[in-house]
Parts: C-alpha cells; sequence; structure tokens
C-alpha cells in the first residue's frame, strides 16, 4: 500500500514536469497531435489523482486504526471488497442497508 502510494506520487510528478504544452510548435498538424496527447494527459492525471485520494484515504483509516472494519456494524470488511474500494467504510451488507436507506 505503501510502496503504490509512493509510485503514484512519483508518477504525479513526472506528469506534472511534462506539463509544458508547446505553443510555438510551428507545424500546425504538430500542434492537433499535441493538443490531443495533453488532453489524455490531463485525464490520465485525473485517473491517477483520484487513486491517489483513494489511497490516501485508506491510509488514514488504517493510522486511525479504523481500515478494514466496518462502521456499522463494527465487523471485518471482506478482503475482497477492500481491494476493489481501499476506502470501504462498511462491510457489503451494511453498505447495501446503507444505499436502500439513502435511496
Ligand atoms: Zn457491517
Amino acid at each position: 500500500m505503501l510502496e503504490r502510494k509512493k509510485e503514484i506520487e512519483l508518477e504525479l510528478a513526472t506528469l506534472a514536469s511534462q506539463h509544458n504544452p508547446d505553443i510555438l510548435s510551428p507545424d500546425p498538424s504538430d500542434q492537433a497531435a499535441s493538443a490531443s496527447f495533453e488532453d489524455l494527459a490531463i485525464s490520465l492525471e485525473q485517473r491517477q489523482r483520484e487513486e491517489y485520494d483513494r489511497i490516501l484515504k485508506a491510509l488514514e483509516m488504517l493510522a486511525a486504526g479504523s481500515y478494514g472494519i466496518c462502521v456499522d456494524c463494527g465487523g471485518d470488511i471482506e478482503e475482497k471488497r477492500l481491494l476493489v474500494y481501499p476506502n470501504a467504510s462498511r462491510c457489503l451488507a451494511c453498505q447495501k442497508a446503507y444505499e436502500q436507506n439513502v435511496c
């Protein structure tokens, strides 16, 4: 978990340093290509930020000693569920009940 966080921090730093759009590109077709690449880089960056946020939240929960513990019933959250939702705060049963109450 901590290693993945470092990896993402590194990727974000790399993306940030690459974030220098070349406005003075002389070839118009080059410009179009770099613009779409720019879009791609931005969406990639957003996805990574989201993942980074998820991991950060999970790390906070881990530090607080509540990681993997359901906030509703106090039971363990399924490991499979934590792999998909690292910041899950409820076990599957409580999450379903919670969603039903919300809707
Ligand atoms: Zn529960």
